[in-house]
């Protein structure tokens, strides 16, 4: 069954992001959030955990820091955030929407599973609120694009709120690297796929020890479907809706055959 859809201006929206509380796309995705609905609450990371994934605090104490009314950091990845944010922070009236970003950097591909950003979203979703991740695609050494994420990020999340929702559905936004005047369209995309062969550079430090840098992958691999990479380097805004069950319906009907009970 679908969620109903959901009046925004009457909505609580939960903000997270993955590059810290003090970032300029959290500045973005509070003013996205803003337009939206007067009820904004804020609870994102202390120091930046890009590529943190959907990883969890789980050995250590956390601190929930509080900066102004609605507005928290924690020392912590953003699932604890949300964790915190959900069941803690707003335990007695829950967000209707977590928002996780605007990160800089996109979020395509390969991305999705090691991006902190997204795994914002995700938890956001595990716990039953409705979740989007918002990315702002980086491609040159230029000025950074947030107005891009800026005029097209509060229609987005409006439209997508009041479409029918299945109920264990995130979704991924990615905003290409263009200004918001330029922008060719909104495409609904799947994940696309990346070569991922050349992303490690090896160079010396001072002493002669051999050292290693991970690097973004480039190259993305053809597809027949529109995908997130493609939309999103051909100026569409990429809108890519995503779930948790990880499950391969196909191979298991192969390995039920397989390991065939007696
Ligand atoms: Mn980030």
């Amino acid at each position: 069954m679908n969620l109903k859809p959901l009046d925004i201006k009457h909505a609580r929206i939960l903000v997270t992001n993955d590059d810290g509380i003090h970032a300029p796309g959290l500045k973005v995705l509070e003013k996205i959030a803003r337009s939206l609905t007067d009820d904004v609450w804020v609870v994102a990371p202390e120091v930046e955990q890009s590529g943190a994934s959907h990883s969890l605090t789980v050995r250590v104490p956390l601190r929930i820091r509080r900066l102004s009314a609605r507005r928290y950091a924690v020392n912590g990845t953003p699932t604890d955030c949300v964790l915190l944010g959900m069941l803690q922070i707003l335990k007695k009236h829950q967000p209707d929407i977590v928002l996780s970003g605007v990160n800089g950097g996109s979020n395509l591909a390969e991305d999705v599973d090691h991006s902190g950003t997204v795994a914002g979203a995700m938890e956001g979703l595990m716990l039953g609120s409705r979740a989007v991740a918002l990315s702002q695609m980086i491609r040159t050494d230029g000025p950074i694009h947030w107005k891009t994420a800026l005029h097209y990020g509060p229609r987005i999340v409006r439209r997508l709120v009041e479409a029918p929702w299945a109920p264990d559905v995130f979704v991924n936004v990615n905003f290409p690297d263009v200004p918001a005047a330029s922008v060719k369209g909104i495409a609904i995309t799947c994940q696309g796929r990346r070569r991922l062969h050349e992303r490690i550079t090896e160079s010396f430090d001072p002493f002669g020890r051999a050292y290693y840098w991970i690097g973004a992958p480039r190259q993305d691999m053809p597809s027949k479907e529109e995908t997130d990479t493609a939309a999103t380097s051909s100026g569409y805004i990429s809108v890519t809706p995503m779930h948790l069950d990880h499950s391969h319906r196909g191979m298991m009907r192969t390995l039920q055959t397989v390991f065939k009970r007696k």
